[in-house]
């Protein structure tokens, strides 16, 4: 039977940004519940060892997410996993109903989507058919079911130089295929990308077809040099690695809100969406880089900023429905230094 809940802040997505931001409003006082598809942890669940953040010159990703999830509920902050977010919207009364795939209601005054997003896909023949037997969006995850395979990586950002680099490590030879003639990647992970003997980089090239066996999984792989025409099999290539960028999770948030071209979540300085009540932090937010130092640093914001939109909302007098003047009770703390601890 459909259940109903009440919160103060309702968070969807308990990666980094999520767990910071309950670790945040549960400290306030705040009844906050965390909604997660899954595990908590995110993208860290997906990263082997991290060695920037603050504190932690080296951590497991999964350490780490246990440590924010543990460091969140201390604070009070209720997670409730598994549990899919099917749409989140705002009522003519101002308050929020975030709703689950199997009819479940959250309602808040606040919500706060820190929900990620997905590996974008190349969209060629045979990747979506071979996924999971050949074709990967997490290196992490599945290198080690291609300990002396040769695989190939698809890609020029920091993600594909990254992991091309972390995947030699169990296979015997990665071809990083990159559609330019440069990544752009950052210098560091490009340098280690060049210095690796096990890493043939392939530039000006596309993957075209992921060719396979259906009772084996991948078997090959053709790709195109894109000046020149000329197409190749890779017989050799028993799996792909895809890491092309990510598209955001903001489907499920209800009518029209301002997003840059990519399709992120643009907010203000407060973390505040143009749909007041609705704040945004980490990977679904539109910003220069996706850290999860950056994502814990806007969280932090968002928390805060929420916290104070409450209490606005309360001083206003007129329950949830007048979220303008709440907004500018962010906006005045804002503007005379906000104290908070
Ligand atoms: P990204 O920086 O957007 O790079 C995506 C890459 O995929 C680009 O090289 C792009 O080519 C290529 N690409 C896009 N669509 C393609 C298609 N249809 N076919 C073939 N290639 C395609 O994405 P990312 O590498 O996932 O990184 C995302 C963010 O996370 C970035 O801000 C990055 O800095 C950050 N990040 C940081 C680290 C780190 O610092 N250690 C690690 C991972 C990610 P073009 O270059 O031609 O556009």
């Amino acid at each position: 039977m459909a259940t109903e809940h009440q919160h103060d802040v309702v968070i969807i997505g308990a990666g980094p940004a999520g767990m910071t931001a309950a670790l945040y409003t549960g400290r306030a006082m705040l009844r906050t519940v965390v909604v997660e598809k899954g595990e908590p942890g995110g993208e860290l669940l997906n990263t082997e060892y991290l060695d920037d953040v603050i504190g932690f010159p080296k951590i497991l990703g999964r350490d780490l997410a246990e440590k924010f999830a543990t460091h969140a509920q201390h604070f009070g902050a209720e997670f409730h996993n598994f549990v899919n977010v099917h749409r989140v919207a705002k009522l003519p009364d101002g308050t929020f109903e975030t709703t689950t795939d199997i009819g479940d209601v959250y309602r808040s005054p606040v919500v706060i989507v820190t929900a990620g997003g997905i590996p974008t896909k190349l969209g060629i023949p045979g990747e979506l058919e071979y996924a999971g037997r050949g074709v990967s969006y997490c290196a992490i995850c599945d290198a080690n079911f291609f300990k002396d395979h040769v695989i190939a990586v698809a890609g020029g950002g920091d993600a594909a130089c990254e992991e091309a680099d972390y995947l030699t490590r169990f296979a015997k030879k990665v071809y990083l295929i990159h559609r330019r003639g440069e990544f752009r990647a950052s210098a560091l992970l490009q340098k280690h990308v060049f210095e690796n003997p096990k890493i043939e980089v392939m530039f000006n090239t596309v993957a075209e077809e992921v060719v396979g066996d259906p009772g084996v999984g991948m078997t090959a792989l053709r790709v195109k040099h894109v000046v020149t025409g000329e197409q190749k099999l890779m017989s050799d290539v028993t799996g792909l690695f895809v890491f092309i960028g990510f598209r955001p999770n903001t489907g499920i948030i209800d009518g029209h809100f301002a997003h840059d071209e990519m399709g992120y979540v643009k907010t203000d300085d407060a973390m505040m969406t143009s749909i007041p009540g609705l704040f945004a932090a980490g990977d679904v937010r539109s910003q220069l880089t996706r850290q999860v130092t950056t994502a814990c640093g806007d969280a932090t914001t968002a928390a805060i900023a929420a916290d104070k939109y409450l209490k606005g909302l309360r001083e206003a007098g007129n329950g949830a429905s007048d979220s303008k003047r709440a907004k500018e009770a962010i906006e005045t703390s804002h503007v005379s230094g906000g104290g908070y601890s």
